[in-house]
C-alpha cells in the first residue's frame, strides 16, 4: 500500500492538526486531485478544529472516474472467479492485520472511540468474508430437458459501474457492505463517501490495490451533491446503493430510478426498545444504555426510544439513569466510553432537541449538555442525555434526531407500544424484551419494521443474511449485502438451449409448447 498517501492526508496523532492538508480523490489505482477547486472541512470532533480539507468534485470529475472505471470493468467482469476470491481474501487479511490503522483514521475524523472503531471494522469485515463466497454467490441455475432435448439454465453477470454513496457514521462498514459485493461479482465501482470523514475510503482504496484490484475498479470521487447528482445522471453508472438521511435517500431514489438505474437507498430511522413488564430489568437496562448511547447515538440502529409498560416505567427509568452516570464521555482514543458528535452545527441540533422535548411537557432526567468531559473542552460534546414522558405529539419523539439522547414513552402495555411502532414513518429496527415467547413472537409477526431484536438491542443481520428496514427507512426492492446484495449487483439471463438434430426441422408458427 502506498502508505504515503495516508500519512499525507491522514494525521494519526492529535497533536498537529493540519488544516491545510487535502484529501484526494482516490482514481485509477492512485491519489487524483481533479479540476475542483472546491473543497470542504474535515474536523477533529474531539477537538472542534479543522484538521484537513477534502476534494469536492465536478461533473467533469465524476465523468472522468467514470470513464476510467468503464475501462476497467470490461477486464474485471472477465476475471475469473478464482482471481476475484483472492483479492477479497487478501483485502480481508490486510484490513485485519491493519485494523488499528484504520480505527485511528476513524476515531480521528468520526470521533467514535476506539473499541467502537474497531467493531465497525469487524462487521464490515463480516460482509467482505461473506463477499469471497461469491463463487457460490453468483451461480446460476440449470434445469435439463424442460422439453424434449432442451434445456434452461441462468447466468448472473456483473452490471458494469456501480456507485455506492455513503453516510458520514461508518465510513467504514457501510462502504464495505457495499463494495465487497460489488467488486465479487464483477462490477466496477465509484464509491463518493460522507465528506466529513473522507479518509477512511482513501485507505480502503489503497488497502485494495495492495490485495491486487487491478487500477480503475475501485474509485473515490469525494464530495456534495454535485458529485451525487455527477453519479445520478450518468448513463454509464447502472445502479446506486445510498445509505443516509431519509430525504436524500428519497430524491437519490427517484432521481436514479428516473435515470433507468437500479436503486436501492437506505434512510433514516427512529427504533423503538419495547420494554414489557416481565422482562429483566438490569438487562434492559444494559440495553438500552448501550444502545442509546453506543457512537454517541450516531447509529441507524440505535435505539432512541424505549417504551416502557408503566408498571415497571420508574423502576426502568432509574437503572438506566444509574448506568449513565457511570459512563465516560471524551476523547476516542482514551478509553472513554461515548465520543463526541460529527460537527458543531450536528451537537447544536441534538442538544436543541433536548428543549423542544421539555417545552413540550417532557421532563428531563439526565441533561447531558455541559457535561466534564476526559477531552479538550472545544469538542462537539452532548452527554448522554434522559427524557421521560415525552409526548408522541413532540417533534423530539417523530424526528431523528441522531444523538445521545433517549426518550422513554409510558405505556399501557404490549398493543399501545405496537401501535406506536406501526404509525411511526420509519420501520429499521425494533427490539422487544420479554420472557414471553408469545409475546415476542407475536411482535415479530405484527410489528411492521424490518430487523428485528427478541432481547437483541440492535438486531443488525449478519452477512449471510441482508440488512435493510420498511418503509421511510428504506426505497427499493433490495436490502444491503446478503443473497439480497448479490441480486442487486447482478443481472439474470436466462438460456434455453438445443442442439439441432433433424427431428426439430420444419415450419410452425404457433407459440413453442413443450413436448
Ligand atoms: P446524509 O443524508 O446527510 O448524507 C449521506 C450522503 O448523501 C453523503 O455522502 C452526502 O454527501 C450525500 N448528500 C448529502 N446531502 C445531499 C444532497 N442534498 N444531495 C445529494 N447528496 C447529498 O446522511 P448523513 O448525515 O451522512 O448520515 C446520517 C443518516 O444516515 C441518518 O439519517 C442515519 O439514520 C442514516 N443511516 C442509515 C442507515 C441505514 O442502514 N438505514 C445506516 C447508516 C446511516
Amino acid at each position: 500500500m502506498e502508505r504515503t498517501t495516508m500519512t499525507d492526508t491522514t494525521t494519526l496523532e492529535r497533536t498537529t492538526p493540519s488544516a491545510t492538508a487535502i484529501v484526494e480523490h482516490w482514481v485509477g489505482g492512485r491519489p487524483w486531485a481533479g479540476e475542483s477547486d472546491r473543497t470542504g472541512d474535515v474536523f477533529d470532533p474531539a477537538r472542534g478544529v479543522v484538521q484537513r480539507q477534502v476534494r469536492f468534485a465536478t461533473a467533469a470529475d465524476v465523468d472522468h472516474a467514470v470513464d476510467v472505471a468503464t475501462d476497467a470493468a470490461a477486464a474485471w467482469r472477465s476475471a475469473s472467479i478464482a482471481k476475484r476470491q483472492q483479492v477479497m481474501f487478501a483485502f480481508r487479511e490486510i484490513v485485519n492485520a491493519r485494523k488499528d490503522e484504520l480505527a485511528a483514521i476513524l476515531t480521528s475524523e468520526h470521533g467514535k472511540v476506539l473499541s467502537d472503531a474497531l467493531g465497525e471494522i469487524a462487521r464490515g469485515l463480516e460482509v467482505v468474508e461473506f463477499a469471497c463466497g461469491l463463487g457460490h454467490l453468483t451461480k446460476g441455475a440449470y434445469s435439463e430437458n424442460v422439453s424434449t432435448g432442451i434445456d434452461v439454465y441462468t447466468l448472473r453477470q456483473p452490471l458494469g459501474v456501480v456507485g455506492i454513496i455513503s453516510p458520514f457514521n461508518f465510513p467504514a462498514m457501510v462502504p464495505m457492505w457495499f463494495f465487497s459485493v460489488a467488486l465479487a461479482a464483477g462490477n466496477a465501482v465509484i464509491l463518493k463517501p460522507s465528506e466529513k470523514d473522507p479518509s477512511a475510503a482513501n485507505w480502503m482504496a489503497a488497502a485494495l490495490t495492495e490485495a491486487g484490484l487491478p487500477d480503475g475498479v475501485l474509485n473515490v470521487v469525494h464530495g456534495d451533491k454535485v458529485a451525487v447528482d455527477g453519479l445520478l445522471e450518468h448513463p454509464e453508472v447502472k445502479a446506486i446503493s445510498f445509505v443516509g438521511s431519509t430525504p436524500i435517500a428519497r430524491y437519490v431514489y427517484e432521481t436514479g430510478t428516473r435515470n433507468g438505474k437500479r436503486v436501492q437507498a437506505l434512510g433514516g430511522a427512529k427504533n423503538h426498545m419495547l420494554v414489557l413488564p416481565d422482562a429483566d430489568l438490569d438487562l434492559a437496562a444494559d440495553a438500552a444504555v448501550n444502545a442509546g448511547f453506543g457512537s454517541a447515538g450516531e447509529r441507524c440502529m440505535a435505539i432512541s426510544v424505549v417504551l416502557a409498560v408503566d408498571t415497571v416505567a420508574d423502576a426502568l427509568i432509574d437503572k438506566i439513569s444509574d448506568r449513565m452516570g457511570r459512563l465516560r464521555t471524551g476523547d476516542g482514543t482514551r478509553g472513554c466510553d461515548m465520543g463526541p458528535l460529527i460537527t458543531g452545527a450536528h451537537r447544536d441540533k441534538v442538544a436543541s432537541y433536548v428543549d423542544v422535548a421539555a417545552e413540550d411537557g417532557a421532563s428531563v432526567v439526565v441533561d447531558g449538555r455541559g457535561i466534564e468531559v476526559d477531552g479538550d473542552p472545544n469538542g462537539f460534546w452532548v452527554g448522554p442525555t434522559l427524557i421521560d414522558r415525552v409526548p408522541t405529539t413532540s417533534a423530539a419523539y417523530r424526528d431523528e434526531i441522531f444523538g445521545p439522547v433517549l426518550s422513554v414513552v409510558r405505556i399501557e402495555g404490549y398493543e399501545e407500544g405496537l401501535d406506536l411502532i406501526n404509525s411511526g414513518a420509519f420501520g429499521n429496527g425494533t427490539a422487544i424484551f420479554t420472557n414471553d415467547g408469545g409475546a415476542a413472537r407475536r411482535f415479530q409477526n405484527e410489528v411492521q419494521v424490518g430487523m428485528i431484536g427478541i432481547n437483541v438491542p440492535i438486531p443488525v443481520p449478519v452477512a449471510y443474511h441482508s440488512f435493510g428496514g420498511w418503509k421511510a427507512s428504506l426505497f427499493g426492492d433490495a436490502k444491503a449485502y446478503g443473497p439480497h446484495g448479490f441480486e442487486f449487483f447482478t443481472a439474470e439471463k436466462a438460456v434455453t438451449s438445443r442442439w439441432l438434430d433433424p427431428s426439430h426441422g420444419g415450419i410452425n408458427l404457433g407459440f413453442p409448447q413443450h413436448t
